[in-house]
């Protein structure tokens, strides 16, 4: 069976990460990378009125990193154990774990040394346990969540900011001990034969591999699914800013701002607030520097573009934070939810092509770093062995290796929460997080870091029910049956 690429299809609109970021060599060193740190301070500050910032330009550059790949010798004919498609933080993950165990890896990708564009926000616990910590920039010791103007939670959770270089550094590092090699090349199109599929890139190498891994993220044409793509959309638009000032704390990380006081003179805006509602996410580095996000949790279809810019817009001047420069900005847009990829299929998945993605928070990064080591061991036993398990018992070891039926019965219940999310308007949502973070710390915690077994997801759901308000349960009880009898259904299926 084969995937053709080419003519490649345009991505999907839907699923397209659009970044405008680009890197910074000219900024102060107070900035969170290493990399803003060196040159001289850009002397041409822009400064915006409150409602101007958009038409600021980002000011950082494309950066590539100083690091000596082993190169792929594209001649050489011979079949290579494992073809990594992508060189984001999926891929090069498992690159590195694979290779551990002296299997042979290419990763494929058009430009493997480029900064990651996206700005990773992680829990500090969860890079700890995967002694990671070293690579984040700066942490918050506390998170807060905002519930309304009279209701603020404050979070005993630290929060980081992941340094892109330092942890693509970490990973070329160990790909290099370990012998990975690269191809620089976007592949257009794979084939599969019995026992090794044939990849095919847009510089006219052919490759082969006994298993190729899609780590190309969520644009991927490479998986294939069998049931129909429902899924939710976070969007959201986010600047790395010089500002005069701001509101918030230094040592706390604002997770979630649901209020809207802002919206007060925008009797339009707050209308589409309040049933569709935008928070905000912030990451104040120091008094004049500051990450800042409005979001959308999640939406179907998808929220407009706009709309959230012009949400922001209204806050941040509500807020009197006035931009003098626009460092990076993005459009971030996660597929959240939905069906997982056919299991098995002839290409394995990792990291946004695999549905790693957690349903119900759009989060991945951490989650990603831990499972693909797990998916590394099921490599090892079927490549690594003298055994040599090839062909289609490889491709069901490595799809239910990833995916056994107690992550899939976890995953419904994450999915549930996301399309119990969709039901609720701001009030509801208000209610829900007001609630959520009320519970045990491991409950609230676990949930967002997908580390709760079914019988305590359970759990939590009865306590989060206990827990809400008189209209929140009200809420859930009408608006939520249909997606709970689905999950309900889904979860007999898997455990059948
Ligand atoms: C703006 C944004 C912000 C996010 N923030 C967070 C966050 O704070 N915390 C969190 O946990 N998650 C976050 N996520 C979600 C998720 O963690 C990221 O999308 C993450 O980058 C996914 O990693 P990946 O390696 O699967 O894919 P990507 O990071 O998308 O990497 C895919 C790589 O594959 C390459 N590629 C694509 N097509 C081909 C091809 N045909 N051939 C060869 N190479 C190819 C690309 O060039 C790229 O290098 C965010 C997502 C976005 C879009």
């Amino acid at each position: 069976m084969g995937t053709l690429l080419w003519p490649p299809p345009p991505p999907p609109p839907s699923v397209i990460s659009v970044s405008g970021r680009r890197s910074l060599s000219t900024f102060p060193s107070c900035l969170p990378e290493n990399r803003y740190s060196r040159g001289k301070v850009c002397s041409n500050i822009q400064s915006s009125k409150f409602d101007s910032f958009l038409d600021l330009k980002p000011e950082s550059e494309a950066e590539l990193l100083d690091f000596d790949l082993r190169w792929l010798d594209s001649s050489c004919k011979s079949c290579l154990d494992v073809i990594i498609i992508g060189a984001g933080p999926a891929g090069l993950r498992l690159a590195e774990q694979v290779s551990r165990y002296g299997i042979h890896v290419c990763c494929i990708d058009p430009s493997p040394l480029s900064m990651w564009p996206n700005n990773y926000g992680v829990w500090v616990d969860e890079f700890e346990g995967l002694g990671l910590e070293d690579c984040l920039d700066k942490t918050w010791p506390m998170t807060c969540v905002r519930i309304d103007d009279h209701r603020t939670k404050y979070l005993d959770r630290a929060y980081g900011r992941v340094s892109r270089k330092r942890l693509k550094t970490k990973l070329l590092e160990i790909c290099a001990a370990y012998g990975v090699q690269f191809h620089k090349a976007k592949v257009w199109k794979v084939e599969h034969q019995e026992f090794e599929s044939l990849v095919e890139c847009d510089d006219g190498s052919k490759l082969r591999a006994n298993l190729v891994v899609d780590a190309s993220g969520f644009g991927s044409a490479f998986i294939e699914y069998d049931k129909p793509r429902n899924h939710g959309y976070q969007i959201a638009h986010g600047i790395l800013a010089e500002v005069d000032s701001h509101p918030f704390d230094l040592d706390k990380m604002l997770l979630m701002d649901w209020r809207d006081s802002h919206l007060g003179n925008e009797p339009y805006i707050r209308a589409g607030n309040s049933s569709l509602p935008t928070f905000l996410y912030a990451m104040p580095f120091n008094s004049n520097l500051i990450f800042l996000e409005e979001t959308s949790l999640v939406s179907r279809p998808v929220l407009s573009y706009k709309e959230v810019k012009r949400r922001m817009v209204a806050r941040l001047r509500h807020l009197g934070i006035r931009v003098r420069r626009v460092i990076e900005d993005e459009k971030c847009l996660i597929p959240m939810g939905g069906p997982l990829p056919q299991i098995p299929q002839s290409v394995m998945a990792i990291g946004g092509t695999a549905g790693l993605v957690h349903p119900s928070t759009g989060y991945m990064v951490a989650k990603t770093m831990a499972l693909a080591p797990v998916l590394a061991e099921t490599i090892r036993e079927c490549l690594g062995s003298s055994r040599m398990i090839r062909g289609k018992p490889l491709h069901h070891r490595v799809w239910n290796g990833l995916w056994p039926s107690e992550r899939r019965c976890t995953r419904e219940f994450y999915s549930f929460g996301m399309e119990t999310l969709l039901k609720l308007d701001l009030n509801g949502t208000r209610g829900f997080f007001d609630a959520f973070f009320d519970l045990d710390p491991y409950y609230w915690q676990g949930f967002l870091s997908s580390r709760l077994s079914p019988r305590e997801l359970a759990l939590l759901s009865l306590s989060l029910f206990g827990r809400a308000s008189n209209p929140s349960r009200f809420d859930i009880i009408t608006k939520c049956p249909a997606p709970l009898v689905k999950m309900m259904g889904k979860l007999a299926f898997e455990t059948i």
